[in-house]
């Protein structure tokens, strides 16, 4: 099922799930505990997260030894592994970070013959312990590279210059925004217009950054419209059900938290009422959402199924 055509001829509002793969040598019942308690609130795709390598260092027979490793491996595996134990979509994300041309493009030749229909196609933070992209030599520097390759193999032209008449893939490309702008961009316009940049290399649809107003959302909306952006934009939610994950995120994700939700969590006494308040909190956000027209909720669950399953409880409540 290709995401764009879903919401074009569906007009239903739905949601969407995110999981993150386990870190190398855990198990995949991890996730898998993580969907089985969301699965019947019918998710209409689940994506799953890719992680660019961990670059470190350490002393080898009195030599100081760069050591590259993928903490949290298996995006492609995982996503074959949803497909066929829940029968539902899944959307592979893809990182610039990490790799060059020639290893994206045989990671899109895998995605191809598993049969995906959707990719999510991100550059990646800056490599953990550094302070700023630097692409692989022979890789990309920004997103709208790598879907400008995608939407090359979709018409059948891959990197071998004498391959010109290969399989033409049929990718429905997805790709990241931020309504409270990404935290490297040096103004909220330019953000936009780099962002116009994946749309017009062949982006086919935007899931946001985590927004906890729905005010925020809709601005960031009509912003893109007037700055004839026409894909469809569905909004990332998570649930908060913590004070400390009110002090955490801000920073870690580049995204404010409205004063009423830091009210609620001041005035709850317990952890209960503290998950109480969130839970309460986000799920009146995404009732507003979808009142106010967006396609769908993509949630991103960061692995916490009991959190999610009572949100989603709650939204379907009222
Ligand atoms: P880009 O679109 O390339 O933008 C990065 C910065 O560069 C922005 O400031 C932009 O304004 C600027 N820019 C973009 N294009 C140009 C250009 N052509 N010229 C000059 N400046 C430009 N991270 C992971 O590691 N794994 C994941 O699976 C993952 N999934 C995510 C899912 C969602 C829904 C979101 C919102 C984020 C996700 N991230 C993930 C985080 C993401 O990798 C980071 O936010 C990253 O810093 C930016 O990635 P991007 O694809 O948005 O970058």
């Amino acid at each position: 099922m290709r995401i764009d055509k879903f919401i074009e001829n569906s007009r239903e509002f739905f949601f969407s799930l995110e999981v993150t793969p386990p870190d190398r040598g855990k198990s995949v019942t991890e996730i898998f505990n993580t969907i089985d308690v969301l699965i019947p609130f019918d998710p209409k795709f689940i994506n799953v997260t890719y992680h660019q390598p961990h670059i470190s260092y350490k002393t080898v027979d009195g030599k100081k030894v760069r050591d590259v490793y993928r903490k949290k491996p298996g995006t492609v595996g995982i996503c074959s592994a949803i497909q066929s134990r829940y029968g539902v979509d899944a959307v592979p994300h893809l990182l610039c970070g990490g790799m060059d041309k020639w290893e994206l493009e045989d990671t899109l030749i895998d995605m191809s013959y598993l049969g995906f229909d959707n990719v999510f196609a991100l550059r990646g933070d800056p490599a953990f312990g550094t302070d700023r992209f630097i692409p692989k030599e022979d890789g990309y520097s920004y997103g709208n590279e790598l879907v400008a390759h995608i939407s090359r193999m979709n018409q059948g032209c891959y990197l071998d210059d004498e391959l010109i008449d290969g399989i033409k893939t049929d990718f429905c490309v997805g790709v990241a925004a931020y309504p409270e702008k990404h935290i490297e961009a040096d103004s909220f316009d330019n953000d936009i217009e780099n962002l116009k940049k994946k749309v017009e290399a062949g982006a086919h649809f935007i899931v946001t950054q985590m927004c906890f107003d729905a005010q925020i959302y809709l601005n960031f909306v009509d912003k893109l419209r007037d700055a004839g952006i026409n894909i469809p934009v569905i909004p990332g939610v998570r649930p908060l059900t913590s004070s400390k994950q009110i002090d955490i995120v801000p920073s870690t994700f580049g995204v404010s938290i409205p004063d009423k939700l830091k009210k609620m969590m001041d005035e709850s006494k317990t952890k209960a009422e503290e998950f109480e308040s969130g839970t309460q909190f986000v799920a009146s956000l995404c009732r507003e959402l979808i009142e106010n027209g967006a396609p769908g909720i993509h949630l991103f669950t960061m692995g916490k199924g009991k959190s999610a399953k009572a949100l989603f409880e709650r939204i379907k409540r009222g």
